[in-house]
């Protein structure tokens, strides 16, 4: 008998239900053809953003954040940000009530695809951004309010320091365990995909207590529960080894300005970046420009019990109903989430023809206009991997 999986999905806004339904075709086609109809999917849609908030009142009901809580996992367009309301983003709060704390991007080049670097080729890098602390906890205050005069006093008064009266607050916690539960996360993936490193990336050189801590947790993490597989570079050095043994695992770091140099000019020497929060925004974004932009890079946010694959690009409202927008990065976060639910086989042969389709001029047209060719609509290109799939 076929198992049948459900899957919960949330369209989203702008592109996001033409992206969804693109997505949809292409997963069923690839589970259908990798698993000889052992296996389906059962598609659950589940409201949020401006549908939900017409048809309930509610921006993000919370009968959607517990199927996904029951389901364990979701597929997800992209939502409007309410403007007002006193929502700061349903993005982060959905990270937040379902402790999604990882968020994941695996940035790799697909032949063909224009890119402003020399080698693209060289980037194939996975960044782990810690998800729900840091500057993005959102503790801030606004310049001239009661509770900003009040913290500006308390550290007046209480801490002897300084700030400048007309100063805007923000806090910036960074936690032993919200750090430690990332970067092992980074490990174990790096571990079970047979990567050759983990680089804790940090501006630990400035703020020593905050993303300095978050390196030596990081290190202090490898020795207490990876020191079997995990080396560091300063041990490497010490023995004067250049590689490491076979089945090991580098963990060094690197200062974030200087990575944004190494991805740049040596992005094949680094595979895993495990990263606070603010500095794995930045970069990911940075990573995905040299592979061809957002358009190509999918993402998930996933936590000890529950995974949310989402596209990493936002609505684009100016595409919205007109069949133009890019699929591949919902598609690719699509085929992420095939593999978290081990369905290795389907994930790999959804990727391949994606990679197919644009080695063969087959694109979008924010890539086509870079490279002057036809562009696919967002159908057409989901029907050519039907094709091919
Ligand atoms: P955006 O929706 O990502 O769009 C910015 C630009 O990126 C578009 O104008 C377009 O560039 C390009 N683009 C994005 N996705 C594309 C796709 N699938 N195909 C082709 N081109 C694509 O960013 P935004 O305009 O700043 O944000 C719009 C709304 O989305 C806001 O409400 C924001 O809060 C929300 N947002 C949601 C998420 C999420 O759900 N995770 C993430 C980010 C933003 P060109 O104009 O150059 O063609």
């Amino acid at each position: 008998m076929s198992k049948e999986i459900v899957i919960p999905f949330i369209p989203g806004d702008g592109v996001g239900p033409e992206i969804m339904r693109a997505t949809k075709l292409v997963v069923d086609a690839a589970v259908k053809s990798t698993t000889a109809g052992e296996a389906s999917l059962r598609w659950e849609e589940l409201l949020a953003g401006e549908a939900a908030y017409k048809s309930t009142g509610h921006w993000l009901p919370s009968e959607t954040l517990a199927v996904i809580r029951e389901r364990g996992v979701a597929l997800k367009g992209p939502l409007t940000t309410p403007v007002g309301g006193g929502i700061r983003s349903l993005n982060v709060t959905i990270r937040q009530a379902l402790d999604l704390y990882a968020s994941v991007r695996p940035v790799r080049y697909f032949e063909g695809v224009p890119s402003p670097v020399k080698e693209p080729q060289k980037m194939k890098i996975v960044i782990f951004r810690e998800n729900t602390e840091d500057v993005y906890k959102g503790v801030e205050w606004r310049q001239g309010s009661k509770e900003a005069a009040e913290v500006i006093e308390f550290l007046r008064s209480r801490m002897s320091v300084e700030i400048a009266p007309d100063s805007g607050i923000g806090i910036k916690p960074i936690s032993e365990t919200a750090s430690k539960r990332l970067i092992r996360a980074s490990v174990k993936y790096a571990i079970r995909k047979r990567l050759p490193s983990v680089t804790l990336v940090h501006k630990g050189n400035i703020m020593k207590f905050t993303e300095g801590a978050f390196r030596d947790w990081g290190y202090q993490l490898a020795k207490e529960e990876f020191a079997d597989v995990v080396l560091t570079e300063v041990e490497m050095k010490a023995s004067g080894i250049s590689k490491p043994p076979s089945g090991k695992i580098v963990m060094n770091d690197r200062i974030a300005d200087n990575m944004f140099q190494q991805i740049l000019l040596r992005p094949d020497e680094y595979s895993v970046l495990a990263t606070p929060n603010l500095n794995g925004d930045y970069l990911a974004d940075a990573c995905a420009a040299q592979i061809g932009g957002l358009g190509l890079a999918p993402g998930a946010n996933i936590g000890d019990h529950t995974a949310v694959f989402e596209a990493v690009h936002g609505t684009a409202p100016k595409y919205a109903g007109k069949d133009l927008a890019n699929p591949c990065s919902l598609m690719l976060s699509a085929a992420l989430m095939l593999e978290h639910l081990g369905l290795d086989e389907a994930a790999t042969n959804l990727t391949d023809a994606i990679g197919a389709a644009l080695a063969d001029g087959i694109m979008t047209q924010d890539l086509a206009r870079l490279k002057g060719t036809r562009p696919y609509g967002t159908a057409e290109f989901a029907r050519e991997l039907l094709a091919q799939l």
